[in-house]
């Protein structure tokens, strides 16, 4: 069981509080998207659940582990960023495997890991390359690979698109759902694209100014938002 659970999550920066007791759970598998305009808390909260910035009050659990303490690298999570800096000099195959190389893993445990993140993210024809011979949606392929290959129970994506123009937008959404289909690991998906939401979603999780508006899969949103600041978001038009 790796799902993430949220208990009465508070977020202060110095006497601001920017997340007001937050409580959510993310069930196993589940592809949870949390949308809200900008500065409402998305990345924060997000921070949060892997770690980088320590919560001031609350508990979050990955499984039935309590992580609220816990070192980012032992949470057995893994983020992708909207800026993926990869490291110019090392090649694609390079780039994916180095954090594993840190860790100390084997040689050949980093090639086999490192060749089936390249297939799933159908790379395995860059893998000689260096990024800057890259488009930029193999650019984040790549750093989707780097989260891959280190086999993390929960994935964190924030607003890992919207460095792309919007073709490759469509295209590295579906990658991404197929990502998720063929892994099946839990998702938890930042953004302020309301089509990303709606298309890669199971849950919708809709922050307004560090609280949850409303919780719902796309068609409960859709269908009958709470509010208007949820229609407005994401609902019905009507
Ligand atoms: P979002 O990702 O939804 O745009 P953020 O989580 O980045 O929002 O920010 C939420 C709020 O917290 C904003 O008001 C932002 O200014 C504030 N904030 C974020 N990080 C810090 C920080 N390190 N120090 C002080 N305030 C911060
Ligand atoms: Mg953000």
């Amino acid at each position: 069981m790796t799902g993430v659970s949220l208990d009465n999550v508070v977020k202060k920066f110095g006497p601001i509080a920017v997340i007001h007791g937050i409580d959510l759970r993310i069930e196993d598998g589940e592809f949870c998207v949390f949308v809200g305009p900008s500065g409402c808390g998305k990345s924060t909260l997000l921070r949060m659940v892997a770690g980088l910035e320590k919560t001031t009050a609350g508990k979050i659990h990955i499984g039935a582990r309590d992580v609220t303490d816990i070192d980012p690298a032992e949470r057995g999570v893994a983020m992708v960023f909207q800026t993926y800096a990869l490291y110019p000099h090392m090649t694609v195959a390079e780039n994916m495997g180095f954090g594993l190389r840190m860790n100390g893993h084997p040689k050949d445990v980093i090639r086999s890991k490192v060749a089936e993140a390249s297939r799933i993210l159908k790379l395995d024809n860059y893998l000689d390359r260096k990024p800057k011979a890259l488009s930029g949606g193999q650019r984040q392929r790549v750093a989707i690979g780097r989260a891959i290959v280190r086999g993390p129970e929960v994935f964190l994506f924030d607003e890992p698109l919207s460095n792309l123009d919007a073709e490759l937008r469509v295209d590295m959404r579906i990658e991404i759902a197929r990502l998720h289909k063929e892994i099946g690991a839990t998702m938890i998906y930042v953004t302020h694209d309301q089509v990303e939401a709606m298309t890669l979603a199971d849950k919708i999780v809709v922050l307004r100014a560090g609280r949850i508006e409303q919780v719902g899969t796309p068609m409960q949103l859709y269908a009958d938002p709470d509010n208007r600041f949820v229609a407005g978001f994401i609902g019905s038009p009507s």
